[in-house]
């Protein structure tokens, strides 16, 4: 039997990092097994309509390079694939459950329902439906169908026994059927509830694997009701454990780490960001962890889930990134970090291609690449105390000895032949003949014309990239800086 997952969001506007690996271990395992992988939108319940939240569903998918094989805009056999284009289809099934006795209509009134559930609640009782209209006769039931009383439909429960299923990560399932409500299946616009449109959809889509959140296990009895009751085979169940930011903590919305979006604009990679995600729930088994979505699709296996809640590890995460980053191909980064470049170097006239090749294997998180740059766009303020350094041999005595030996070696170079063969050349020329320590002037130098004790690349990188007029106007400022601290 071909093996058809599905991934089911609704449309809230934001891809949850739980959804997200939701849908990779629903993608995984199709393609592992040559199956298909489902999109299907479920907007049934939607208060109101969000704006471009079904774009952000298939960008975000599209853009980690989850293609799915049937859904929107692809379309397939079984569609539509958005629900609130198929509300037509469902009034159908309910009414051929309450033909067999399985559901039954309800007219109670909203009045009506909030006093009960009031009277449950001062009795100290959970409150759920106490099925007064399952013992309407039939009489009755249909001269209020006929005199268009508002009616829903309910599905009749039992009360009593247990029901079990067996779910792939948690085991076998039970639960006492007290505890399962008469739930609304058809509303009383017509339309369906949600729990009701997802199975319905389920076994007409030909779903073989329910992969979802693990909020659904205890609503699972209540699916499987509808599946007995229409004679459909139950899918295999695989709950997965939510995603966490610590043992006691949820990622959120307010902490900014809830969201898929969150770590693109933070400047994360979206194949860093897979392959670690795969791995906060699921492991191969073995210590490897690098994995291209193709190596993943090869050892995905549905019995190496942990039960345990999955931790996501920003540290983590920013680990693998870097590594991404470092193995990347050149150019690739350089395009990816223009834009960071950008935001405080725009117009300022810096060999991005260089400074690209001296922050590449220095880049944790885009994000983090201006802050590491702008000195370079705008010196900025330091303290005399960076120019003492113990290992370097530098102080700011030192430093005044230093600045005054580079300067004019520096003016003597043709801006024409400014680059860092020559800056190199002619310094380390001088540095020798002067007898100083080759710390003892670069750090001092490196101080003066980036301001920052830690800069990617050296004093000869920097005084490239900030060309020459401006590292002579820095190493005056350094100039005069030491000179008032004398
Ligand atoms: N639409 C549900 C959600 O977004 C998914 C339910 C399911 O996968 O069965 O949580």
């Amino acid at each position: 039997m071909e093996v058809r997952t599905r991934f089911a969001p609704s449309p809230t506007g934001f891809m949850h990092l739980g959804g997200l690996r939701t849908a990779l271990y629903n993608y995984l395992y199709a393609k592992k097994m040559g199956g298909k992988f489902i999109l299907r939108i479920e907007d049934t319940d939607q208060e109101r309509y969000v704006e471009g939240a079904t774009e952000v569903i298939y960008d975000t998918l599209r853009g980690c390079g989850m293609q799915w094989d049937e859904g929107p805009d692809v379309g397939g056999d079984y569609g539509p694939y958005i629900q609130s284009e198929r509300k037509q289809l469902y009034l159908p099934y309910a009414k051929q459950l309450v033909e067999s006795g399985h559901a039954y209509y309800c007219f109670c009134t909203e009045c009506e329902l909030k006093a009960r559930r009031e009277a449950a609640e001062a009795r100290g009782e959970v409150y759920k439906y106490d099925k007064h209209c399952l013992r309407l006769p039939k009489e009755e039931v249909e001269e209020r169908l006929a005199r268009g009383d508002s009616w829903v439909i309910r599905l009749n429960a039992p009360t009593e026994g247990e029901s079990s299923y067996h779910d792939a990560v948690y085991g076998d399932m039970t639960f006492p059927n007290d505890t399962l409500d008469d739930m609304v299946l058809i509303k009383a616009d017509g339309m369906p509830t949600y729990n009701f449109a997802n199975v319905i959809d389920d076994h007409l889509m030909g779903i073989t694997h329910v992969m979802r959140g693990a909020e659904y296990l205890s609503s699972t009895p209540k699916y499987n009701l509808l599946y007995e009751a229409f004679g459909w085979d139950i899918p295999e169940y695989v709950h997965l454990p939510s995603v966490m930011r610590d043992s006691h903590h949820k990622l959120s919305k307010r902490d900014g780490d809830a969201y898929y979006s969150d770590y693109v604009e933070k400047g994360y990679l979206t194949e860093a960001l897979i392959n670690y995600l795969a791995l906060v729930g699921w492991n191969p088994g073995d210590d490897r962890e690098f994995f291209t979505m193709d190596e993943l699709i090869d050892v995905f296996d549905i019995s190496r889930l942990n039960k345990a809640p999955g931790i996501f590890d920003v540290d983590k995460l920013t680990w693998f990134n870097a590594e991404y980053i470092r193995r990347m191909d050149f150019d690739r980064y350089l395009e990816i970090v223009t834009p960071w470049f950008d935001k405080v170097l725009k117009g300022k006239n810096i060999d991005y291609h260089r400074l690209a090749e001296l922050m590449k294997d220095r880049t944790e998180v885009f994000n983090r690449v201006p802050d590491m740059v702008a000195f370079l766009g705008e010196l900025p303020e330091y303290s005399v105390d960076l120019y003492t350094h113990k290992k370097m041999k530098s102080n700011p005595e030192v430093a005044r000895t230093a600045l005054a030996l580079c300067l004019p070696v520096l003016e003597g170079i043709d801006e024409a032949d400014w680059n860092e063969t020559v800056i190199h050349d002619r310094l380390m020329e001088t540095i020798a003949n002067s007898g100083m320590k080759n710390g003892a002037v670069l750090w001092p130098l490196r101080i003066a014309i980036s301001g920052q004790a830690s800069t990617p690349g050296g004093a000869m990188e920097i005084a490239y990239l900030l060309g020459k007029e401006e590292t002579l106007r820095r190493i005056h400022c350094g100039q005069e800086m030491l000179a008032s601290a004398e």
